[in-house]
């Protein structure tokens, strides 16, 4: 329990009294993208930099899954349980077909190339929903220099007719996203404030039509102080454990901060795992943390 804050007393009981923050790998340059496969109980993640994606499972440690990855980033599982991922080098989303090849989905909006989608998450109806902000293409570290050519979007992706949708224009950098469990909200990170604490907004919350795709009500959701949140992920009943300068913050649907769970260095993005989905790993700067809680994610592939 050393490595968890209790806030407000709802935060007691998700987390477990005996259970320490486990350090599993370490010697990465940038962390991001990390995705549960439960039927092999692996987990890939994203070393950027490195321009690879890797693998752990508890028996073998860290192997190399994927390299080169075109600076591969945020990642999640379609509902028939391929992978999806945003490539910072592509510029594009992709998906790793059951045989291994990689489709293209998108990666033009109107004729113009996206910026370097950074997180995506699939709804219930099989629609790919993703954030294209121009990190990746703002410093060869993360990609490769480019010209930006369409603003930061959020956006819909539909596979079954491939039409894309801007979902939102006015998010300065949007960058991770989540449905509540129900899907009737959306969550999403906004990180292009983040040097201006008067004007940083940090994680964004819209209501979900009943269109099931368009965007309304949006309001500030929570500021995550120190940093910034970047990846986020909900568990079963709705909580909000969103990634930050000092660890991670969970937040009740209601916006409270109810605990962290601190960590020596700053987490970019987090995802359950594990056994019944109840460990969180940690994508924390140059460093792999996992820690398990009395709680269950509820995004499962
Ligand atoms: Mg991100």
């Amino acid at each position: 329990m050393n490595d968890c804050e209790i806030i407000d007393p709802r935060f007691r009981p998700l987390v477990l009294a005996n259970a320490a923050l486990e350090k599993l790998a370490e010697g990465f340059r940038w962390l991001e993208g990390p995705v549960w496969f439960a039927d092999q109980q692996c987990l890939l993640f994203s070393d950027i930099p490195n321009d690879r994606i890797l693998r752990w499972t508890a028996s073998g440690g860290v192997s190399v899954f994927r390299e080169p990855s075109r600076f591969a980033n945020g990642h999640t599982r379609d509902r028939g349980g391929r992978l999806v991922g945003c490539l910072h080098g592509g510029r594009s989303v992709v998906r790793t077909e059951l045989d291994g090849c990689i489709t293209t989905l998108v990666d033009r909006c109107r004729g113009k190339r996206l910026n370097s989608p950074n997180d995506v998450v699939v709804k219930s109806d099989g629609t790919i929903w993703f954030s294209d902000p121009p990190y990746g293409i703002q410093t060869d570290y993360e990609g490769g220099k480019r010209e930006s050519e369409l603003p930061a979007n959020l956006y819909r992706f539909d596979p079954r007719d491939a039409s894309l949708t801007v979902l939102a224009d006015d998010i300065v950098q949007p960058n991770g996203l989540c449905f509540s469990p129900d899907e009737k909200r959306l969550y999403v990170t906004e990180t292009g404030l983040q040097f201006d604490p008067a004007t940083h907004r940090g994680i964004l919350v819209y209501d979900i039509a009943g269109d099931g795709h368009t965007l309304c009500n949006r309001c500030a959701f929570y500021q995550a102080t120190p940093g910034n949140a970047d990846g986020i992920r909900c568990d079963e009943s709705g909580n909000l454990w969103a990634s930050a300068g000092d660890g991670v913050h969970c937040i009740a649907p209601d916006g409270t901060l109810l605990g962290k769970i601190h960590t020596p260095c700053p987490v970019s993005n987090l995802c359950f795992g594990d056994r019944h989905y109840s460990r969180l790993f940690l994508c924390a700067s140059q460093t792999l943390y996992a820690i398990w809680v009395n709680s269950r994610g509820a995004q499962r592939p």
